[in-house]
């Protein structure tokens, strides 16, 4: 693919000790949109994340005594040079991943967003006075940084879940050490030169890109001085990396699948309802965490729902990201492309049937689907399927659908639609899971906790919860003379 054409500095090199180096090998990075070759990125091994170590551990002292007004500036700057490169991030994304550009430009502001917010929540990193039972004691918690961090981050937001992470770490006062995911390597390295135009220390903020993930990691993972592990992708390495990092006892944080339910009820507002279902189905072509992937309508309104769900969907334009216009990019790889068939492929086998799409196009491209007829047992509804595809399936009664929902091993995001505000906390207070939207289809944003029980993970991102995964309390029991 010509890059020149669009306008995108394309960083190669590893950002490690405030140094851009070359790695003895590299790794091809291809776009979805026609599988061509957009760049030749360093690729990390043991070595380099024992450079990164080192760095971080060296800078850790000056960061952390640093002013919380001093990181806050940095930060700030930061934040004001993701926004002022916008348009140039967002034609990365849509490039090295597929996101539609005009959401990709949506997911720039959202990542910019923690940002901000944690640029202001540095100056609030307050601790407590805790009477004592004893006249000359002075009972203190204070906060403070974790220490060096290591972040290991997904493909399908590849802004946002770096700096829902970076963010909070660095506002805390720690350095953080980010393996991006090998699909989406350069928006990280572009964030890596902001980073780097903002006036942040060397060492304080390091990319390392890696084809393979798990030599580097390892190193990182063992090693003592590195104080915590964040990682945010499937469950199934979420597991593995929490297991290894036992060995350390290093504090972690997970952020993993989800297979989220969307409960319609007969007294919604059908029409929101249908707009903010598809919403949350098919952005980033139902590649997100917190996509629903299963639909659950209360039976009298299902025809009806349906009927309107089925036009919204198919009036959805699927086309190249970099277009202005489209709303539904390629999946972001083969293995991607083949698990949406596999579980499409599953559920008409099985007896559903397609009201709408169900095919591949040429490339990378699955059609929004639509599915009725879905049973217990099909793959769709016991996986996360990672694609445009919409199980629909009716229930009786509310309590019926709360068990539905809740019949999985995830627990990251639900959904549910109603006028009745019984109905709206009874069902909210029902479902396990970190996150519950009512009537809102995509409710993250950078000061609310976002997170998941279950399977989908340990820890929250986003608001003061999100600084607290990276600070440590301290008791300081002071006795007068
Ligand atoms: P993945 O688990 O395959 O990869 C995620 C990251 O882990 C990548 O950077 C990858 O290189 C790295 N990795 C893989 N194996 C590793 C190993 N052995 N050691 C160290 N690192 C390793 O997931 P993915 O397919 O890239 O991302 C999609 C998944 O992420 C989905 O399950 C999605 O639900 C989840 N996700 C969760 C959230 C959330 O906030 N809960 C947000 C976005 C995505």
């Amino acid at each position: 693919m010509n890059t020149a054409a669009l306008d995108v500095p394309i960083l190669t090199r590893a950002f490690i000790g405030g140094e851009w180096r070359t790695a003895p090998r590299a790794f091809t990075v291809r776009t979805p949109i026609d599988g061509s070759t957009i760049a030749e990125v360093a690729s990390c091994g043991p070595d380099e994340a024992r450079a990164a170590a080192d760095a971080a551990v060296a800078a850790f002292d000056g960061w952390r005594r640093a002013t919380a007004y001093e990181r806050a500036a940095v930060l700030r700057r930061w934040f004001e040079l993701m926004l002022r490169d916008e348009a140039p991030i967002a034609r990365l994304m849509a490039l090295e991943m597929g996101k539609p550009v005009a959401e990709s430009r949506g997911e720039v502001r959202y990542a910019a967003g923690f940002v901000e917010w944690y640029a202001e929540e540095a100056k609030r990193v307050y601790g407590e006075t805790i009477p004592s039972q004893f006249a000359h004691k002075r009972l203190l918690a204070i906060r403070q940084p974790v220490g060096p961090a290591f972040g290991i981050t997904p493909w399908n937001f590849p802004a946002a879940m770096v700096t829902r992470k970076a963010a909070p770490a660095l506002a805390a006062g720690c350095t953080f050490i980010l393996k991006p995911a090998e699909q989406s390597p350069l928006t990280a390295l572009y964030l890596a030169k902001l980073w780097e135009q903002a006036g942040g220390p060397a060492g304080v903020f390091q990319v390392l890109p890696a084809l393979d993930p798990a030599p580097l990691a390892r190193v990182l993972i063992d090693d003592p001085r590195i104080r915590k592990l964040t990682f945010t992708g499937s469950t199934e390495v979420g597991r593995l990396l929490y297991g290894q990092a036992s060995g350390t006892l290093k504090r972690v944080s997970l952020e993993l699948g989800g297979h989220a339910p969307f409960l319609v009820f007969d007294d919604a507002d059908l029409e929101r309802a249908v707009r903010e279902s598809i919403a949350c189905k098919f952005r980033n072509a139902g590649q997100t965490c917190v996509c629903t992937n299963r639909i659950y309508v209360q039976q009298s309104v299902l025809d009806e729902f349906a009927g309107r769900f089925a036009r919204a969907a198919g009036e959805l334009r699927v086309g190249n990201p970099l277009d202005e216009a489209t709303q539904i990019g390629p999946l972001v790889d083969e293995q991607g492309l083949r698990k949406v068939e596999a579980h499409v492929a599953d559920a008409l086998a099985r007896g559903a049937t397609a009201t709408l799409g169900g095919r591949p196009r040429d490339g990378r491209y699955f059609e929004p689907t639509v599915l009725l007829d879905v049973r217990p047992g099909m793959r769709i509804l016991e996986e996360e399927t990672f694609g445009p595809v919409a199980p629909l399936l009716a229930f009786r009664r509310e309590e019926d659908a709360v068990a539905m929902a809740n019949d999985t091993p995830y627990g990251l995001a639900a959904y549910l639609w109603t006028r009745d505000l019984g109905r709206a906390f009874r069902v909210a207070e029902a479902l396990e899971y970190g996150i519950v939207g009512v009537n809102d289809g995509v409710p993250s944003t950078a000061q609310a906790p976002f997170g998941g029980v279950k399977r989908s993970g340990l820890g929250r991102e986003g608001g003061h919860w999100g600084i607290d995964e990276y600070l440590d309390v301290k008791y300081v029991s002071l006795a007068l003379p």
